[in-house]
């Protein structure tokens, strides 16, 4: 049944204007500003559960409500799309099969918007196809969650992407990768090329982070599902390899120049290496 009340917030000439300017500086602390509150904690974030099974939606939130995490839940994405306009939230746990407008298509509007780039997303499905985990990586969740699952389990998940997404306190020290003029501190998520910082999302920033710690040495496609999506190895095999292909498209043209240090290794798969004479 189509949801005539969905008003498409992402389509005005405007884009998607925030009611607040949370977002921006939410998404400004994942690039690397300072915080109010420090380093992430349960305690301190907030998540929203898009969800419109009110039993599914009520145990999560009782589980996640139950380990410190402040949670809203939205039953469709009207509800979502309200919420998050009035403050954007630290994570999305983001059901696929929602009434009207469909988790898949909340995920690819909120991509497009600065705002909401690069906001964690954690995706429940019903289904079990394998199709359905590729084109949510594909769309560019997180992490993704086949149903039935444990609560604890999510909780465990939501906890995980929080950490990879967490700032340190700048006194922490924290590791550096280097390529040519290309630096990533990965503990304060921040990436930068000539010293300007590079916008990346969750997923680009660990595929790029993977390819570093290997400078130089060609990884398979495979290897590279297993560090930048976080998944166990048994996963990977089920996860088709043209996403991590889309993605170091996408990773390529942020990094303009530098795109082509990223080489296609044919057969293979990837690897990171700078060109004599661009070294510094
Ligand atoms: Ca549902």
């Amino acid at each position: 049944m189509p949801d005539d009340n969905f008003r498409p917030p992402f389509d005005s000439p405007g884009g998607w204007a925030l009611a607040r300017s949370a977002g921006a500086s939410r998404s400004g602390r994942r690039a690397g500003a300072a915080t109010e509150s420090g380093p992430y904690s349960s305690s301190a974030a907030r998540v929203l559960v898009v969800e419109d099974e009110a039993d599914i939606a009520a145990l999560v939130a009782y589980q996640l409500t139950r380990e410190g995490f402040r949670v809203e839940t939205a039953a469709d994405s009207n509800q979502a799309l309200s919420s998050i306009e009035r403050e954007v939230p630290d994570l999305l746990v983001l059901d696929r099969m929602l009434p009207g407008v469909s988790g898949d298509e909340i995920l690819r509007m909120l991509r497009k918007q600065p705002a909401t780039r690069g906001l964690p997303v954690l995706m429940l499905t019903a289904k079990r196809e394998q199709e359905d985990r590729i084109e949510g990586l594909e769309l560019g969740a997180d992490d993704y969650l086949t149903k039935p699952f444990s609560p604890k389990e999510l909780a465990l998940r939501v906890r995980s992407i929080l950490r990879r997404v967490a700032q340190p306190t700048p006194e922490a020290g924290g590791r550096i990768l280097r390529a040519g003029t290309l630096a990533v501190d990965v503990s304060a998520h921040s990436a930068t090329l000539d010293g300007e910082s590079l916008q990346l999302t969750p997923t680009e920033f660990r595929l790029l982070e993977a390819l570093l710690e290997r400078r130089g040495r060609t990884q398979s496609r495979r290897q590279l599902l297993e560090r930048a999506w976080d998944v166990e190895p048994e996963a990977a095999r089920r996860i088709h390899t043209r996403t991590v292909d889309m993605h170091v498209r996408r990773l390529r043209a942020k990094l303009g120049h530098a795109g082509r240090w990223v080489e296609t290794v044919r057969g293979f798969g990837y690897r990171i290496r700078v060109p004599e004479g661009e070294r510094s």
